[in-house]
């Protein structure tokens, strides 16, 4: 059996709002095995970043309530006094994000941005912080590094800032990275050389990675395990293979479906009906089923529990067993 990494149960987001308390994250759980990379999949509003903040304490400490554990290392990160998690997060946990231009300080040169925690967090001499910065500078594919340690980030494009943001995050060798939407604003030539790069640093040191996206054929082509999000919720999670072949929920299949790739050519691409909910506006039992064509009067009224379905995978759905039955997602 892999010992867990991280491990997250039943995590809640409550934004109290002028109009009253709003969940935007429910009851979410999961685990991550060292080196494990796991997309997090769901439309805009699905909770899927909020949970990540949540996890990496990111949330403004006003007008947000939490619960739940989040074990890292057997730490629980949600319980950790605000001087620990600093640590934590200079350290051993580390996140990027889809505009590296408003997390780069603009009028620092980009090697002492990534030098930085490794004189804060490593007691590394200012000699030895800028060989480092150097390094990862190379391992993240920019050529001639010692050359570019004194250029500042806007004398990178989008995919060399986006490479400078993640040898930043890396610089103190995390244990986990938490990477969101981290190549949607790139184009796909670069987003496919992002991608293969985290891989090579999961394959060269055991990183794990939690890769946020709404886009499937990222997931598909990254990920070792799949949690689908919505409504704040994780509606089915297991191995990619097993979700993205043979879904036990009707919201992934939609997304599936949903894919540019999945529609034969010429023919107009499928969407899904209707809108996401709201997180103040969630509908009762399901939050899927005004959206959903397998919905029947039990779905309105009460929720389905994310119970084990087949090999390990967990969906929450009343109707996972005819789903489970059929071979594959028919258009
Ligand atoms: Fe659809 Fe009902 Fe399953 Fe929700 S519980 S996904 S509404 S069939």
């Amino acid at each position: 059996m892999t010992t867990s990494l991280l491990e997250v149960r039943d995590l809640c987001v409550t934004f109290d709002t002028s109009r009253g308390p709003v969940r935007a994250v429910r009851a979410v759980a999961f685990s991550l095995a060292p080196a494990e990379v796991m997309g997090l999949v769901g439309e805009s509003g699905s909770g899927k970043s909020v949970s990540c903040r949540a996890l990496m304490r990111l949330l403004p400490p006003r007008g947000v309530r939490m619960s739940g554990v989040a074990l890292f290392q057997g730490r629980d990160i949600l319980a950790l006094p605000e001087e620990e998690l600093r640590d934590l997060r200079g350290t051993e946990l580390a996140m990027i994000f889809q505009n590296p231009s408003s997390h780069l300080n603009p009028v620092m040169p980009v090697g002492d941005q990534i030098a930085e925690p490794v004189l804060v967090h490593e007691g590394a001499s200012r000699r030895q912080a800028r060989a480092r910065a150097a390094e990862l500078l190379r391992q993240v594919g920019i050529p001639d590094p010692d050359s570019q340690l004194d250029r500042y980030p806007h004398q990178f494009s989008g995919g060399m800032r986006q490479r400078v943001m993640i040898a930043a995050a890396l610089a103190c060798r995390p244990k986990l990275l938490i990477a969101d939407e981290p190549t949607t604003a790139l184009d796909v030539t670069v987003q496919a050389q992002i991608l293969r790069l985290l891989l090579e640093l999961r394959d060269r040191s055991g990183l794990a990675i939690v890769l946020i996206s709404h886009n499937l054929g990222v997931i598909a082509q990254t990920c070792d395990s799949v949690s689908v999000m919505y409504g704040g919720r994780v509606v089915e999670r297991g191995s990619k293979r097993d979700v993205l072949s043979r879904p036990h929920h009707p919201y992934t299949e939609a997304l599936i479906r949903s894919q540019p790739e999945s529609a034969p050519l010429g023919a107009p691409l499928p969407t899904i009906e209707g809108q996401p909910p709201a997180p103040s506006e969630l509908p009762t039992g399901c939050a899927f089923h005004p959206r959903c064509p397998y919905a029947q009067p039990v779905c309105v009224e009460e929720a389905p529990p994310l119970e084990e379905t087949q090999d390990g995978r967990r969906s929450a759905c009343w109707r996972w067993p005819e789903l489970a039955a059929r071979s594959g997602v028919t258009p």
